[in-house]
């Protein structure tokens, strides 16, 4: 176990130079406080928990202290956004402190989210509000914890530090954990400025750093290439298998490594929603929940694009053409293991899409639809779950074909099936009205809602005593929130 002055940095992106980022001081918060902080996370710098009760964990990731060994740099990327290809972006409001790397060799970036302003602002401010970042948090630390890669969160520190949005609200900063912070974006920015040299060294640093099996292979970028289109697959089929919506699947805010990047007004479905927009910015559904596997193969030929100095056209579609049966094989993969299947059937993609429909037409919870199905035999679940279908004679459809499929599948026992089906399909959910409990509680300075939340969403799988209002469909407050996308 560390204490905080005992991290070990090496900053392998800082030492790129100033084509790559630019060094930047973080500008501190007024009365920096914790507001909750990931043990999982800290352990993975193996930091000591009782730090995060420290003053000095506060005034470090609140911006007023700064390791010596720590390099502070914004990066420079652009992006497609919305479809539309935005020369510069860049870290506007974050700031990559520096790479720390711990007891197993692992490096990690520390990235500040909400460290004020930087060559790459813009028309912003530089901060983020509490909202947004307890948002981006509980989502990183919660995905992680259902198997999902995802950035991952250490802390949230809150302040007095006033931020203007739609109203005044308080700034607060996130620290950001990742193996990279390094986005399609980055390559986008290098190709469209015309600088082929920083491009390949960016490349080089990529390949070197997070694929370095890809070295052993004749064409080295294109196999990198193709490992970047395999994980964006099996990212967003768990995406889809578990209802998460990103909202903003800008090229800048898809990682270069393949895990869930850049919260924004994102969302778990309540009730199953193939057509759900989370993102009330996004009037043609761009992004909506469906439209997300598309577009993971939009994003994928954007970064192609910014490849073909590198790599041969032929070659980019030959890859990106792995992405949609990939997709396809992982998700059916994940829904067969959801439904408590162990074997695979052709028509199995049929009986998925059929209940989906179902489920879509009488707006059934998808995240307890699945849990209940899972908590006694086909037979009985089933018929406890008609009740919430209004097409009945439909879903006895389904519910017969489903347990001849059952009985196809194999002999268990009722207690091997609820163990199976109850390790994939997940009791507790990120729901945005328990998001929104949280926030309301610590903008009035209470943060035990946030810290329980946090808890409670780290062992999704798990029943969990005395926690029962956070398994449960949204009230009606809470079903249709309209997240705002400032944050
Ligand atoms: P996002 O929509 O959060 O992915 O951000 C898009 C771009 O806007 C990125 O370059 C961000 O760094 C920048 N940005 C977002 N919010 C702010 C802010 N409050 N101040 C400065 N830059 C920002
Ligand atoms: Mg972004």
């Amino acid at each position: 176990m560390k204490a905080l002055d005992e991290l070990t940095f090496d900053n392998r992106f800082a030492r790129l130079g100033d084509a790559f980022s630019t060094h930047v001081l973080p500008e501190p918060l007024d009365a920096p406080r914790l507001v909750v902080a990931s043990t999982a996370a800290m352990a993975l710098l193996d930091l000591d928990p009782a730090v995060a009760e420290t003053p000095v964990f506060a005034e470090l990731f609140g911006g007023h202290k700064l390791w010596a060994e720590a390099e502070p740099r914004a990066m420079v990327y652009s992006g497609h956004q919305f479809g539309g290809y935005t020369p510069q972006l860049g870290d506007g409001r974050g700031l990559l402190l520096g790479e720390v790397y711990n007891e197993a060799g692992e490096h990690w970036d520390l990235h500040l989210k909400g460290a004020g302003m930087t060559p790459y602002s813009r028309m912003g401010d530089g901060r983020a509000v509490l909202r947004s970042s307890i948002r981006e948090f509980l989502a990183s630390e919660a995905l992680h914890a259902l198997g999902i890669p995802s950035s991952r969160a250490l802390c949230v520190i809150g302040s007095d530090t006033p931020v203007w949005r739609e109203k005044q609200e308080r700034g607060a900063m996130v620290l950001r954990m990742a193996h990279s912070h390094i986005r399609f974006g980055h390559f986008e920015y290098f190709y469209y400025t015309k600088k082929p040299e920083q491009q390949a060294e960016l490349a080089e640093h990529v390949l070197n750093l997070h694929y370095p099996e890809c070295r052993e292979q004749p064409e080295p970028y294109l196999a990198m290439f193709r490992e970047i289109v395999e994980r964006n697959a099996e990212l967003i089929a768990k995406w889809q298998a578990y209802g998460f919506c990103h909202g903003v699947m800008n090229t800048d805010n898809m990682s270069i490594l393949g895990i869930t990047f850049d919260f924004g007004p994102f969302a778990f479905l309540d009730d199953f929603d193939a057509h759900f927009i989370c993102n009330h910015s996004d009037h043609e559904g761009r992004y909506s929940f469906s439209n997300q596997v598309p577009i993971g193969q939009w994003n994928l030929s954007a970064l192609a694009q910014a490849l073909t100095p590198f790599i041969s056209v032929d070659a980019l579609k030959e890859a990106l053409g792995l992405y949609l049966p990939l997709y396809q094989a992982n998700y059916l993969d994940l829904m067969r293991r959801r439904l408590g299947l162990t074997t695979a059937e052709d028509d199995d993609q049929k009986l998925v899409e059929r209940l989906l429909k179902l489920m879509q037409n009488s707006g059934v919870d998808y995240t307890l639809f699945f849990r209940r199905l899972g908590d006694e035999s086909a037979a009985l679940a089933v018929t406890r779950l008609r009740d919430d279908f209004v097409d009945l004679a439909g879903f006895d459809a389904w519910a017969e074909q489903y347990k001849a499929r059952v009985a196809r599948d194999g002999d268990y026992s009722e207690e091997q099936r609820r163990a199976r089906m109850h390790a994939v399909n997940p009791l507790y959910i990120l729901r945005n009205y328990l998001a929104q409990n949280a926030i309301v509680a610590a903008e009035s300075g209470d943060y035990s809602e946030v810290r329980r939340l946090h808890e409670v969403l780290s062992k999704p799988f798990e029943e969990q005593a005395g926690m029962e209002q956070y398994a449960q469909r949204p009230p009606d407050w809470g079903k249709h929130l309209e997240i705002s996308c400032s944050s």
